[in-house]
């Protein structure tokens, strides 16, 4: 089956207001030819309102993201903002998971499984990001981390509640190090969290639930990537930040896709 490529720019706690605004700019001009593949930008949260004015304006397929949610929908959480909020500025899509709120932040991953139901509950297709650190590569605990992480995540959710689910692979030690896995090691990861799906649903979701890579992936490296046949796509940080590179990201995406479909007849 062909699964539509998806690709994601995290901008993480970058942009101010006026540079948001020219990335956004930037992007949705360099793809009004609205090629076949997802992508969704994930800004900071003070400009999700403008820049979802932007890519309105444009009427461009690029969709709007968030970095994070809180699970409540409302209610004495000081600094925290829901899925409804969230939905109100116009996102369609969040992050859970994340290295970094794993890591940096400290989330737990029985409150990324609570963030996860709230999101897919109101509507939102999460994100779901996994991933090892290089301690846990060394010690050859890729795979058991990885399926710790998706029990920990999509565990009984049902067939519905997958459909909304992108699952991100993100070996922790290639984001933002300039450190890539290889194409073989993410395709390796990929097949075995595939076969995870279908082990613990069935081989349909196994088969229709996007898998992207997400680690120093840059212009350079995507094709190679993404043209694994498990690895459908990116999530994409430091070069998210400059629109011509995100564009080639994403053109990368389509070809690699096209080539793999061609070649399997
Ligand atoms: C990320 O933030 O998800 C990421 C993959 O970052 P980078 O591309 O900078 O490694």
């Amino acid at each position: 089956m062909t699964r539509r490529p998806y690709v994601g720019g995290n901008w993480k706690m970058n942009t101010g207001l006026l540079s948001a605004g020219a990335l956004a700019r930037g992007i949705a001009g360099d793809l009004v030819d609205q090629p076949p593949c997802d992508v969704t930008i994930f800004p900071p949260f003070p400009y999700l309102l403008s820049v979802n004015s932007i890519l309105r304006e444009r009427g461009v397929g690029l969709r709007l993201g968030s970095q994070d949610l809180y699970h409540q929908p409302n209610g004495a959480f000081t600094g925290e903002v829901s899925a409804e909020m969230l939905i109100d500025c116009g996102v369609r899509s969040v992050l859970v998971g994340h290295s970094e709120r794993r890591h940096v932040i400290g989330e737990s991953d029985g409150l990324i499984r609570q963030k996860l139901i709230a999101g897919l509950d109101a509507g939102l297709e999460v994100v779901l990001c996994i991933g090892e650190t290089l301690e846990q590569r060394n010690a050859g605990e890729t795979d058991l981390v990885n399926v710790r992480q998706l029990e920990a995540g999509l565990s009984d959710l049902g067939f519905e509640r997958m459909s909304k689910v992108v699952i991100a692979y993100e070996p922790v030690w290639a984001i933002g190090t300039g450190r890539t896995a290889t194409p073989a090691d993410a395709q390796d990861a990929h097949e075995k969290i595939r076969a995870w799906l279908s082990a613990t649903f069935n081989d349909q979701v196994a088969q229709e639930t996007r898998i992207i890579y997400g680690g120093s992936a840059k212009p350079a490296n995507a094709a190679e990537l993404f043209s694994q046949p498990d690895v459908d796509g990116g999530l994409i940080g430091g070069a998210s930040l400059v629109s011509a590179d995100f564009v080639r990201i994403v053109r990368a995406a389509v070809t690699s896709r096209r080539v793999q479909h061609d070649s399997r007849g």
